[in-house]
């Protein structure tokens, strides 16, 4: 019945702190669930690139393939993949008594809030975790924003929809100082 809220640029350890919470119940006998988007093809089972803690998740579509009643507490990676409307699911989760932690990046490469996310703070989370990467550029500890770069180039607009995961298009978190913004946006 509980929302939490893990956010934060990309290899800010956001899916290492999710984990983490759910580790412990593997050994509980807690009924849990963990979901990432069928959309995520970078990583087949799981999770954390951090090492070490590995927990499976279930490839999804829509979070409304998700049978709640299953489960207690539902864990859910890589959650700005999903689309806007998905978190109508959430909030049927969180009516049916089931906690909800999800994690992912809040911005998207225009340093804009993705519409789940948004959708998601407006259900009143119990708990947002902001996470901070360390910069790509200067090394300070303090990226807040994932830039895109094409051929050494930031991208800021005019991204395809699904981005190809073909190593094209590259990620890094940057700093405030440091990520370009387009001014038009
Ligand atoms: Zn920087």
């Amino acid at each position: 019945m509980n929302l939490t809220l893990i956010l934060g640029p990309m290899k800010s350890g956001k899916s290492f702190d999710l984990i983490s919470r759910f580790a412990h119940l593997k050994y509980a006998k807690i009924p849990f669930g963990l979901f990432n988007s069928a959309r995520n093809v970078r990583d087949k089972q799981i999770f954390s690139r951090n090492g070490g803690l590995e927990l499976e998740a279930r490839k999804v579509g829509s979070l409304s393939e998700i049978d709640a009643s299953k489960f207690k507490i539902i864990g859910i990676d890589e959650v700005h993949m999903f689309d806007e409307r998905d978190s109508l699911a959430v909030e049927r989760f969180l009516r049916q008594g089931v906690d909800v932690v999800a994690s992912g990046l809040d911005l998207d490469y225009q340093g804009r809030l993705f519409g789940i996310i948004e959708r998601l703070l407006e259900l009143g989370p119990k708990e947002i975790r902001y996470r901070q990467a360390v910069c790509e550029k200067c090394q300070s500890t303090e990226a807040v924003y994932t830039q895109i770069f094409k051929d050494g180039q930031a991208v800021l607009s005019g991204l395809p929809p699904v981005v190809p995961e073909d190593g094209s298009y590259e990620y890094k978190p940057l700093c405030r100082r440091c990520f370009v913004k387009d001014i038009k946006v």
